[in-house]
């Protein structure tokens, strides 16, 4: 565990300032926000506070990079990306300390998520040099077609506070991979790691340009310029939906290629044939995973009536007896949430599913502690008009519904405008493969309550967002298919 000592000097030595055409900068009249350690609601430092003057700095920078990486070889591309997941492994355990302070989420889960961010760069140095094209006769005889693929260009990376150095590397792997250089944006509430990652990039032998990243308090008038230049050719964001709206209408002015991964409702589904204990186990995986605050946690909990009881006894149990506090601290299982306005909402929605006839199995209750914490909540008879079935609670809030048929169990998990995943727990091969085909969703864990990969599709439907991040389609986003027509004298 480390020591006060140890963490003010995570803090002190990490870089604050923007990150434009490889020189750490600071922003314009020397501007600075705070950054929050949400387990105390202290301050732990002041960070750079880009103007649009700056914004406008980066993305100068990235075009002007933008030839030369374009042109620089995939194999050279893919060892930078390769030196980088090395680095980030290599620098695991200062790198989680920072992520743990600034972010909340305990020690353990800051690692795995720096593993898993990691991981994006080694899939995407193994993408870069695999980018396919082809040469194909006319049907009619006569001309070639040609077909290549290229960069997109400059793009801009928008990314959330969640997981704040995976939902980069996601993005910044395959721009790097197809030869795209880019702009990225932080959270305000988490930019120490993405700026920690650009010292890495850079270290990793990324050329000046081609990545930068701006830190801001004032995110709008930062980036709705750089969307609206027509420098700027792609727009990758990952945030809430209400956001991710906004911006593909201010990407519509320039037809800017768009990429978003939005917010989540997922349903999870636990049929009678399931085997319950590893139901339980999975629905804390997929609902505890980050307290809560993910797009893929399990957000509405349908229980078949036979085995409601049972399940709900075995779910609060577990969650009562997950240790809560400070992400720091040896054995901590839940950290604080990111701050008080999202804790407000989360003892908003509880209220709210309290009144309207759920009854508290575990939790409910907001501690007399500093930090912004709330306990691991197990509510049961949730009915369809509470807020939180149709919300995203991000919290580490367990609500259950009772159903009895699959058509019921379906319809119910489809109401919503969201797609992201869903997942469902059945030892029926045939009901597994029927249901996950009926579910309106990008993904669905089938008897497992994580689904990220970094070698798989990541991504959703309806009003959870546009395209896939990872997998082999991830590189596609950064990439423009051209077709060049040979006529044969
Ligand atoms: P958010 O409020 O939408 O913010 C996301 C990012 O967008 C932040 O960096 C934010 O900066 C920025 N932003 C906000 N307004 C902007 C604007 N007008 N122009 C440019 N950038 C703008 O979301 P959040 O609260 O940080 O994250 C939680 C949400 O992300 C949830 O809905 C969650 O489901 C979703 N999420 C989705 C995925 C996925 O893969 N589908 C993964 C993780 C999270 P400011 O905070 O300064 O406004």
């Amino acid at each position: 565990m480390p020591d006060q000592a140890g963490e003010l000097a995570v803090i002190d030595a990490a870089p604050k300032q923007l990150f434009i055409n490889g020189k750490w900068t600071d922003a314009s009249q020397g501007a600075t926000f705070e950054v929050l350690d949400p387990s105390t609601g202290k301050v732990l430092c002041a960070v750079s506070d880009a103007s649009p003057e700056d914004g406008m700095a980066a993305l100068e920078a990235a075009a002007a990079a933008q030839a030369a990486f374009a042109a620089t070889p995939p194999r050279e591309r893919s060892d930078m990306l390769m030196r980088a997941f090395r680095l980030l492994h290599e620098r695991i355990d200062t790198l989680a300390l920072l992520m743990t302070l600034e972010m909340g989420k305990p020690l353990a889960e800051s690692r795995g998520e720096i593993a898993y961010a990691a991981e994006f760069f080694r899939h995407f140095a193994e993408e870069a040099v695999r980018i396919d094209g082809g040469y194909q006769v006319a049907p009619a005889g006569g001309a070639r077609f040609l077909v290549t693929k290229q960069p997109v260009g400059p793009s801009l990376l928008v990314t959330p506070w969640n997981f704040p150095m995976a939902m980069g590397t996601r993005k910044i792997g395959p721009a790097i991979a197809a030869g795209c250089t880019s702009i990225i944006k932080p959270a305000p509430q988490t930019p120490l790691s993405m700026l920690a990652l650009a010292g890495i990039l850079r270290e990793a032998g990324v050329p000046d340009g081609a990545v930068n990243v701006v830190t801001t308090s004032n995110a709008g008038e930062v980036m709705e310029p750089l969307i609206r230049s027509g420098v700027a050719r792609k727009l990758s964001f990952t945030g809430s939906t209400a956001v991710g709206r906004r911006l593909l209408e201010q990407c519509a002015d320039k037809v800017l290629r768009t990429s978003l991964e939005l917010g989540g409702n997922a349903a999870f589904i636990v049929f009678p044939d399931a085997d319950l204990s590893a139901a339980v186990d999975g629905a804390i995986a997929a609902k505890m995973r980050n307290s809560g605050e993910a797009c893929t946690s399990a957000n509405r909990i349908y229980v078949h009536a036979d085995v409601i009881d049972d399940f709900g006894a075995k779910l609060a149990e577990k969650m009562a007896a997950l240790p809560v506090g400070r992400g720091v601290l040896d054995g901590v299982r839940v950290g604080p949430l990111i701050d008080a306005a999202a804790r407000e909402k989360v003892a908003r929605l509880v209220g709210d599913a309290v009144e309207r006839g759920a009854k508290v199995l575990t939790g409910g209750e907001i501690p007399d502690q500093p930090g912004f914490f709330y306990p691991p909540t197990v509510l049961t008879g949730v009915p369809e008009s509470a807020r939180m079935r149709h919300e995203e609670i991000f919290g580490p809030v367990a609500p259950l519904t009772a159903f009895t048929t699959e058509d019921e169990a379906v319809a119910a998990a489809n109401d919503t405008e969201y797609g992201l995943v869903n997942y469902v727990y059945t030892n029926d091969l045939s009901r597994a493969l029927r249901v996950a085909e009926a579910l309106e969703s990008g993904m669905v864990g089938i008897n497992q309550g994580v689904v990220s990969n970094p070698a798989a599709p990541f991504g959703g439907v309806k009003a959870s967002g546009l395209g896939r991040e990872g997998g082999p389609i991830g590189i596609e986003e950064f990439l423009e298919t051209k077709y060049i027509g040979i006529g044969l004298a």
